[in-house]
């Protein structure tokens, strides 16, 4: 299956979801068995927020052995989950990374408000200020609902800037037409993925070996 293919499937799978129009396929028991014996062969790697308001494979239509999924809170991007990408892509073979971002993000509202973290929470709050400040300083003034809205689809994009450039793995892959990396926002009200596309810096990243 090509990028463009999977891309396909995830974009007609939401499109089921959003309209209730879902096949619920892939989900029989057959299926479930068949990739014991089979192994597995995911479409996509979806890195994503770990709220429970964003459930992908509903969100996609998908059933067992469709998508790879990696689910963090904030969709951060660290060593941890830039190895359950590289596995993906260099194990599975998958042609397609998406990394889903969502509307009423808690990780980038707490960071926008500069909530007091508790424990390791700390750390994730800490990967997501960047866009924060970046999303304040491009839109001063501007009331807190802006600054969400900004800061998640720029979170987005740093957790591809930070796949893109922690991982070689995911360089080369792209480099070669092997895989291609997509960013997209999931909004929690209406049920819609608002596709975001490549990073715009990809392709000066990829010169970087
Ligand atoms: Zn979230």
């Amino acid at each position: 299956m090509t990028a463009e293919e999977a891309l396909k499937r995830l974009q007609d799978g939401n499109k089921r979801f959003v309209d209730r129009s879902h096949e619920y396929a892939g989900l029989d028991d057959e299926k479930r068995k068949a990739l014991v014996s089979e192994g597995q062969n995911p479409l996509a790697c979806v890195l994503s927020c770990s709220d429970s308001r964003v459930p992908s494979e509903h969100i996609f239509d998908c059933g067992f052995g469709d998508l790879f999924m990696v689910r963090v809170a904030g969709n951060i991007v660290h060593s941890i989950e830039t190895g359950s990408v590289e596995f993906a892509v260099w194990e599975l073979g998958v042609p397609l990374v998406v990394v889903l971002g969502h509307t009423h993000c808690g990780a980038v509202t707490a960071a926008v408000s500069e909530e007091t973290a508790f424990g390791a929470v700390r750390l994730i709050l800490d990967r997501v200020l960047p866009s924060v400040h970046q999303a304040q300083t491009e839109n001063p003034g501007a009331d807190t609902d802006t600054i969400i809205n900004s800061a998640v689809r720029k979170n987005v994009f740093k957790s591809m800037e930070d796949l893109l450039l922690g991982s070689m793995v995911v360089r080369r892959s792209v480099r070669v037409n092997r895989m291609e990396l997509h960013g997209a926002i999931y909004d929690i009200e209406t049920g819609t993925v608002e596709w975001l596309g490549e990073h715009p810096r990809q392709r000066e990243w990829l010169e970087l070996g």
